[in-house]
């Protein structure tokens, strides 16, 4: 006899749209695996302030707090099981989908949820910015805490909209960031332009080198010349990002995930699935629907 699926669904994930999805699923009595290769709510913690989430919360860490809850919950209830690994592709079949793991194991289910939503872009990912040789990884300016950014000059490379985020959350930090960021990044900086921890500087195409002890240069220019030069300063990424796609996952044209493309089993919900909508009460209603497009499928009275 053939063995079943391991388990009813796996989720891919454990940001709000993969949390929603596993409180919906175990409140279906679906056996449910969760998969998340860093932390639960890893993207939730950073942000210092949250104004659009029903529940009346007010930053990041208390709602990643919350959400741990629910899952301590579900695995008291012998219906959840959390696995810490990093996910890399998903293939449906006519009675099951299949995920498999970096470390190469293979687990399977009835259905899979990808809740995998978004990552930060790095400089070789844009085509402004040269890196000649190797640089180390920089960190997102949106993971970056007050005392990391106080009282010195930071080199923030883009203008993408954290940088409002950030400085509406730490409205005391007596940063100073200069903000590097190319034409089409232009119109983003109006919410930014009066506060006086920022100086703008705009750039068609910006250099960066690695230095001594993980430090790098920066040199910037504009068609006149260059314009900006840095060696000693913190840098930061601002750059946008993409999204965090499995392979076997269809993609649009934009490398989203429309969720109407996937095979039947797989459900993908969150950020993940386009550009708009990147929020997180959306992200949760997708994650519900997910499980519960899963479990009607397989329960159609
Ligand atoms: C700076 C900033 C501020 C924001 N502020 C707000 C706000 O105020 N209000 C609001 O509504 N939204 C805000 N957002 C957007 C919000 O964070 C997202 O819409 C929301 O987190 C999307 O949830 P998600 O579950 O789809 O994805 P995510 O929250 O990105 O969660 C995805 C999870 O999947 C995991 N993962 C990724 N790849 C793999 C893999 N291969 N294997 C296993 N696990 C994987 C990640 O570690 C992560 O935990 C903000 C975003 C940023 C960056």
């Amino acid at each position: 006899m053939t063995p079943g699926p391991d388990t009813d669904l796996i989720v891919v994930g454990a940001g709000p749209a993969g949390v929603a999805a596993v409180v919906m699923a175990c409140g279906l009595h679906l056996s449910t695996i969760l998969v998340e290769a860093t932390a639960v709510g890893s993207k939730l913690s950073a942000i210092g302030a949250v104004n659009n989430v029903p529940g009346a919360w007010t930053t990041g860490p208390e709602l990643v707090a919350a959400l741990e809850r629910d899952i301590t919950r579900h695995q008291h209830t012998g219906r959840l099981t959390l696995l810490t690994a990093r996910a890399r592709s998903v293939t449906g079949h006519p009675t099951h989908a299949e995920l498999t793991l970096h470390d190469g194991r293979t687990l399977t289910a009835r259905d899979i949820v990808v809740a995998t939503g978004t990552t930060a872009l790095t400089p070789t990912d844009t085509d402004w910015i040269t890196t000649p040789q190797p640089i180390p990884p920089l960190p997102p300016l949106w993971r970056a805490t007050p005392a990391d950014l106080t009282n010195r000059t930071t080199v923030v490379l883009g203008a993408d909209r954290p940088l409002g985020t950030w400085l509406r959350a730490h409205p005391d930090t007596p940063a100073r960031l200069d903000v590097l960021h190319p034409p089409a990044d232009a119109y983003k900086t109006t919410e930014v332009q009066d506060d006086p921890r920022v100086r703008l500087v705009p750039v068609t195409r910006a250099v960066v080198e690695p230095l001594a002890e993980g430090r790098v240069r920066v040199t910037a220019g504009d068609r006149s010349g260059s314009v900006y030069e840095r060696a000693d300063g913190v840098v930061v990424t601002n750059l946008g990002s993409a999204p965090a796609a499995l392979e076997g996952l269809h993609r649009g044209p934009d490398g989203y995930c429309p969720p109407d493309r996937q095979h039947p089993r797989v459900h993908v919900v969150g950020d993940l699935k386009g550009a708009r909508m990147q929020r997180i009460s959306v992200a949760m209603g997708d994650g519900s629907r997910g499980a519960l497009n899963a479990y009607y499928r397989d329960h159609a009275g």
